[in-house]
């Protein structure tokens, strides 16, 4: 039987899983799919990476008190009937935050589990979801390495201005800092152009990783220097429900003055704000693209806008710029926003091709362009696997197998 490794992203009504098996330099996937409506009517969906065939199950008869576990036994169920010769030898976990300890993945003992059930105030739509998959995957498979792999640790290398907020510094101490998401996408975007652009990941990057969530990171020689995410995953750009940078101001009007609660106030930000509350119709951003409606309009142009604000940062943050990257379903799809991020800066040494740009091209600034500009799909999955084999010590199948 060969060694292959579960990857697990668990969310709240949802968990999405990759089967790997371990191959040098990235993990080699075979199957992949999810888990939706935990706790309602489940649904299950996978897909063979080989000849992209797929299986659907309804699962609403199944009962729907037991939630993650019952979601968990479904997906190693079907991986262990469709590949009969596939040991599961590690499972990895996708953990939105690592506070200030975790720089890196860790085995999952009890106490790297109570540490990180401590810092579900920092992510509370992720963390406890996260946390839920884990032992309802130990449960299951007792014995197997688990792996947590955080989407903070890429940015623990940060010098202390990019990872504080101007607060009194008691606060920096008691672990309020910018801590930076989306690590694990932007860990994978910096390996995948070292073989793509090897010369522009040794030099000075700016990814966006436009998604559903939404960041930008800078990289310079593969390691993170400033993140627009910061204690929470509401910093920065505007989301699809998120709102994004805000002047803590408001809040303390919304507080004070409106008198909301504050169980309503971080609905507000967390599920009714960012693209859906700016343009009152929608989160996607596919949507809003064709919609007639001018507010549509004008939830895009704030989001190019922010954007466009951060890129400068970065640039003088950067000291110039190799190379942009943009990533994730808006990043890698949205010819639309691509366009309008980048739409005058000549001075900053870009030349979009557009109709490059158009065609999703990996490169889509023009040969003259000084600073060339790359669409490049992220794989958060195959990061998680990659990190697992190594925390979990799993030999690599060799070049020639
Ligand atoms: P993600 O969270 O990475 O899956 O990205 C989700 C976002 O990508 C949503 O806002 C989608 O509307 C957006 N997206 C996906 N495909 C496209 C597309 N073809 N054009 C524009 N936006 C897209």
């Amino acid at each position: 039987m060969a060694d292959h490794v579960v990857t697990l992203n668990a969310g709240s009504s949802s968990i999405k899983f990759g089967l790997f098996a371990s191959k040098p330099n990235l993990p080699r996937p075979v199957a992949s799919g999810q888990v939706d409506g935990i706790g309602a009517d489940m649904w299950f969906k996978a897909r063979h990476a080989e000849d992209a065939s797929t299986t659907q199950r309804d699962l609403a008869d199944m009962p729907r008190g037991d939630g993650h576990r019952a979601a968990i036994d479904v997906i190693l169920g079907w991986i262990e009937r469709s590949f009969p010769d596939a040991r599961v030898a590690a499972i990895g976990h996708r953990v939105v935050h690592g506070g200030p300890d975790f720089a890196g993945p860790v085995l999952v003992t009890p106490d790297v589990l109570t540490c990180l059930g401590k810092l579900a105030p920092l992510a509370p739509l992720h963390q406890p979801h996260n946390l839920a998959g884990i032992a309802a995957a130990t449960e299951a498979f007792p014995g197997v390495p688990q792996v947590a792999c955080f989407d903070t640790a890429f940015h623990r290398g940060h010098c202390f201005v990019s990872d504080t907020f101007a607060l009194p510094r008691r606060y920096y101490e008691k672990g309020i800092r910018r801590y930076g998401f989306h690590g694990l996408s932007y860990d994978y975007i910096a390996r995948r152009m070292r073989e793509i652009a090897p010369l522009e990941a040794a030099g000075r990057m700016v990814v966006a990783h436009l998604g559903n969530g939404a960041s930008m990171c800078a990289i310079e020689n593969g390691r993170s220097v400033a993140s627009t995410m910061g204690l929470t995953a509401l910093d920065g750009l505007p989301m699809g429900t998120r709102c994004g940078q805000i002047d803590p101001g408001v809040l303390l009007y919304l507080l004070q003055h409106e008198r909301l609660p504050v169980d309503a106030v971080a609905d507000l930000l967390y599920e009714e704000s960012g693209l859906l509350g700016l343009s009152g119709v929608s989160q996607d951003m596919r949507e809003l693209e064709q919609s007639d409606d001018p507010r549509c309009r004008e939830a895009i142009d704030y989001f190019v806008r922010r954007i466009r604000h951060e890129l400068g940062g970065f640039a003088v943050t950067l000291g110039g710029i190799d190379a942009v990257v943009f990533t994730a379903g808006i990043g890698e799809h949205s010819a639309l926003v691509r366009a309008a991020v980048l739409d005058g800066l000549e001075w900053l040494g870009v030349v979009l091709d557009a109709e490059a740009n158009a065609r999703h091209d990996q490169i889509i600034s023009t040969p003259a362009s000084r600073l060339r500009v790359y669409v490049v799909p992220t794989d958060e999955e195959a990061m998680i696997a990659d990190q697992t084999i190594d925390v979990a010590g799993l030999a690599r199948i060799s070049a020639a197998a």
